[in-house]
């Protein structure tokens, strides 16, 4: 196929700016070569795709601020970019914009067991977080499945969570402090190494600003000792409702397991399929992980299991050793891989209040035979962060678009139901033209002031999080 002619301006412009970027970065962190840029051009949403002009590798928060100076004086608009895991389309690059990568930006700075901290340069991957702190029985709490490769610096800009966020909260709960760099390349100090500081709680704003406020460099995050013990049980129950109904149960005991992952019966087979974990043949499966020493372990297992004995479920089986245990993991966590070796699929990250749950789950079996298109459900219960996967072919035309109608109104749903459009997964391009329907006018007015003082010519991230034709109209009038 033909590619069509370059404009001749785009041309020179993208040439003046990779010379001027040539005197502050080396020239292998400056990606110019159209197919190498390519790399680039979606992250974990593949159905969105387009190369940026260009992409830059920096090492230090020096060359993020003198990059970031030179794309201000040129008005050319930056997207941030950590490990490219956003499943909203986050890091989704517009074709006049340059991606600014903090891969290369991956040293542990400080580490401080007796205040509980550790700062990072926030390329550095969440995983190699807590490798960095494991020697000294510490980790770093929050885990989202795709903590192996997304970096910190995503994690902060999504406030993303995982299954252990039950007990330990999200992003926000665990970040102390940040060095970011405006858009005109001013580097600023938020927050700290204490738990709380003065002034205006800046660090809040920027915890799930999804990259539109600032290029966050550094950061300092909070560091918790291992527990001496955890062990998950696996209760399955043979409707959807009941095992809604259990965990409504166990989180109004007031016991507090540190997770309470559901899968429903498609997800149950595909991830068995993938990774014979031994999940037995029912309808809905509840993950219940507990921590402690081995008392209130017992404790607390003993009040589960007879929480869940009222359900009359169809299997109650506690792990035994740390093998029974990995395994009773390892369905849950290859449930997207698993997902996807059968179907293409979208992943959706609505909220719900956990009371909601039952009626929730039976609404999307009834827009899953309106729409002919089949959703598995696997996600955070205990907190209500929901990820129903629909299925759909990628190649049969239509197709995407039925997905992204149906995703539209289980998103809705969520909303109604009393929840949010996004759990963890951020807003991105996925969700900004839904934004209008959580709400109102002058909410959404607000969150733009805020935007409009941090990056007044809307430069950062552009098209994401606010619904599109704001954003034109913002970038415009700037
Ligand atoms: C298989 C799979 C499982 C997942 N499971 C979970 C899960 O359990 N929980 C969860 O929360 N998420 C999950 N995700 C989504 C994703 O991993 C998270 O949103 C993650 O935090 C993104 O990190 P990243 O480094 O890849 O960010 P990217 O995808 O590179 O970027 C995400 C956003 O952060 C912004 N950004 C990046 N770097 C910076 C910076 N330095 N300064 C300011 N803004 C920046 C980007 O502009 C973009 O808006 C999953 C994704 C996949 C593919």
């Amino acid at each position: 196929m033909e590619m069509p002619r370059p404009d001749p301006a785009v041309l020179a412009r993208k040439a003046q700016l990779v010379s001027r970027l040539r005197t502050i970065l080396a020239d292998d962190a400056i990606i110019h070569d159209e197919m190498e840029t390519r790399a680039y051009e979606c992250d974990a949403l593949t159905a969105y795709k387009c190369p940026p002009l260009l992409a830059v590798l920096p090492s230090t928060t020096q060359e993020v601020s003198d990059v970031l100076r030179v794309c201000h004086d040129m008005n050319v608009p930056v997207v941030p970019r950590g490990s490219g895991t956003s499943l909203a389309g986050g890091a989704l690059p517009t074709a006049d914009s340059v991606i600014l990568g903090v891969a290369r930006m991956n040293d542990v700075l400080e580490t401080d067991y007796p205040n509980r901290v550790i700062r990072v340069q926030t390329g550095r991957t969440n995983l190699s977080v807590s490798g960095a702190v494991e020697e000294e029985e510490f980790f770093y709490a929050p885990d989202p499945s795709s903590q192996l490769a997304c970096a910190i610096a995503g994690n902060i800009a999504m406030n993303s969570g995982g299954a252990h966020c039950l007990k330990y909260g999200v992003t926000t709960n665990n970040l102390l402090g940040v060095t970011m760099v405006l858009m005109d390349g001013t580097v600023v100090e938020l927050g700290g190494a204490h738990l709380d500081a003065g002034g205006l709680d800046l660090l809040g704003v920027i915890c799930g600003s999804e990259g539109q406020l600032g290029v966050v460099t550094e950061a300092t995050l909070r560091i918790l000792h291992k527990p001496e013990g955890a062990r998950p049980v696996l209760i399955g129950f043979d409707s959807n409702e009941v095992a809604g109904a259990c965990v409504s149960d166990i989180i109004k005991s007031g016991i507090l397991p540190v997770a309470i992952e559901f899968m429903d019966r498609p997800c149950i087979r595909a991830c068995e399929a993938f990774a014979k974990a031994g999940y037995p043949d029912c309808e809905a499966l509840l993950i219940v992980e507990v921590e402690g020493s081995e008392a209130e372990i017992a404790f607390q297992l003993d009040k589960i299991k007879e929480i869940a004995n009222r359900h009359n479920p169809v299997e109650l089986r506690e792990a035994q050793d740390a093998d029974q245990a990995a395994r009773i993991w390892l369905g849950r966590k290859s449930a997207f891989g698993a997902m996807g070796q059968i179907n293409d699929y979208m992943c959706l990250d609505g909220t719900i209040p956990v009371s909601s749950l039952p009626f929730v789950l039976r609404r999307i079996g009834e827009l899953s035979q309106k729409f002919g298109l089949e959703v598995a459900n696997v996600f955070h219960a205990g907190d209500g962060n929901m990820h129903p996967l629909i299925l759909f072919d990628a190649n049969k035309p239509g197709d995407l678009e039925t997905c992204e109608a149906f995703g539209a109104e289980i998103l809705k749903l969520c909303v109604e139901a009393g929840g949010c459009l996004t759990g963890e997964h951020g807003v991105g391009v996925e969700k900004r033209d839904l934004m209008l329907h959580q709400y109102t006018a002058g909410d959404l007015d607000a969150q733009l002031a805020v935007k409009d003082a941090f990056d007044p010519r809307w430069l950062l991230n552009p098209a994401k999080v606010f619904p599109l034709a704001v954003t034109e109209a913002r970038r415009v009038a700037a």
